[in-house]
């Protein structure tokens, strides 16, 4: 069963294509993230979703039902924002509850249901407060605890840790990816923050200038990157990318042996190999390492290619200081990426 089901659908405001004809399964009881860089269609996806937003062409359907021309208020669908849109003059109490309230639920039918979400989010001492005297993890809580009481069949949620710190970010992250499989959710996540959308989704929908890159699990995007787009976008540092055309790569004492069409060779940082034997191997000069603790970003170069390796923290401390050394550099065959002409 599919969640949400795009065909063929677009939206564009005059000359500006937000989203190209897009084709799109998202499935139900998933966590599914839309990842990709700033106005590459994230939110006006996820606003076509809603209802927020009309499609100018295509065909969205919700759980198998047609929605294109169904108003956001009937599409059963609940959403978290950035900004978190809780009412100022409201409690806690009052804004997870609004909802319910405007649907003229029985008093007791919503009492039950604020319970019920008050002690899964934990917000207990916090229910007679005002948003301005929560913190930010709090406005936040309360934000989900009242997109999950509407007890909509799908969640839509818009970068909604990027206002938290770091540690706050990576502790809610992990109690959202718990509550969406304890409550069995369909969510549809909207975030640029890679790290995010690796660590939390069942399935990533990667977006490049208002179209569909690849769609995959975290652990499929990284391993096998459909494009060079996807190559470059996911991982900590930028995979290695030489062009293969008439480059040394071929004329160099390297065992390459690209596939037919191959234009270009990835390799990522993490997979440089110093001082080992590896299938691949050549000599490079140390140019500049960035010590970071847990690993060191070394920069080589060799024959006029560039490169960046990442190593492990220990492995560097007897290279310290050693910029400029020569030192043998490698990979294995199985950690390189072919693409072609088109970058696919
Ligand atoms: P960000 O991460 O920066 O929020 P995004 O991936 O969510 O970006 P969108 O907000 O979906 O991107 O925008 C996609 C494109 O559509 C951008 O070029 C944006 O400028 C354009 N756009 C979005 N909303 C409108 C609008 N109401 N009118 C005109 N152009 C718009």
């Amino acid at each position: 069963m599919q969640a949400v089901t795009f065909e063929q659908v677009s939206k564009s405001w005059g000359s500006v294509v937000a989203l190209g004809a897009t084709d799109l399964a998202i499935p139900a009881h998933q966590f599914t993230v839309l990842l990709g860089p700033s106005g590459c269609g994230k939110t006006t996806t996820l606003r076509l979703i809603a209802g927020l937003e009309a499609p100018t062409s295509g065909q969205i359907q919700i759980f198998g039902r047609d929605v294109t021309h169904t108003h956001a208020s009937a599409r059963g669908v609940s959403m978290v924002f950035q900004s978190y849109a809780l009412f100022p003059h409201l409690s806690v109490a009052e804004n997870i509850v609004f909802g319910l309230r405007v649907r003229k639920l029985p008093q007791a039918v919503i009492d039950q249901k604020l319970k019920h979400v008050i002690d899964l989010l934990g917000l207990r001492q916090q229910i007679d407060r005002k948003p301005a005297q929560l913190s930010g993890g709090q406005q936040q809580r309360v934000a989900l605890a009242r997109a999950l009481v509407a007890d909509s069949q799908l969640c839509l949620m818009d970068e909604p840790l990027s206002n938290l710190d770091a540690q706050l970010r990576q502790e809610m992250r992990q109690e959202l990816r718990a509550l969406q499989q304890t409550l069995n959710l369909s969510v549809v996540y909207v975030t640029h923050d890679q790290i995010e959308a690796m660590s939390m989704a069942d399935q990533v929908v990667l977006l490049n200038a208002g179209r569909v890159e690849q769609v995959a699990k975290p652990v499929d995007l990284y391993q096998r990157p459909a494009s060079l787009f996807a190559a470059k976008f996911i991982g900590q540092t930028p995979m290695n990318i030489w062009p293969l055309d008439g480059h040394h790569l071929q004329s160099s004492t390297l065992r390459v042996q690209p596939p037919a069409g191959a234009k270009w060779l990835g390799v990522r940082p993490e997979a440089l190999l110093l001082n080992a034997t590896a299938d691949q191997v050549f000599e490079g000069r140390i140019e500049k390492i960035e010590y970071t603790g847990a690993d060191a970003l070394v920069t080589l170069t060799s024959q006029g290619l560039s490169l960046i390796a990442r190593i492990a923290g220990e492995a560097m401390t007897g290279l310290l200081g050693s910029s400029n050394a020569s030192i043998g550099v490698g990979w294995a065959s199985s950690a390189q990426h072919w693409f072609d002409e088109h970058g696919a």
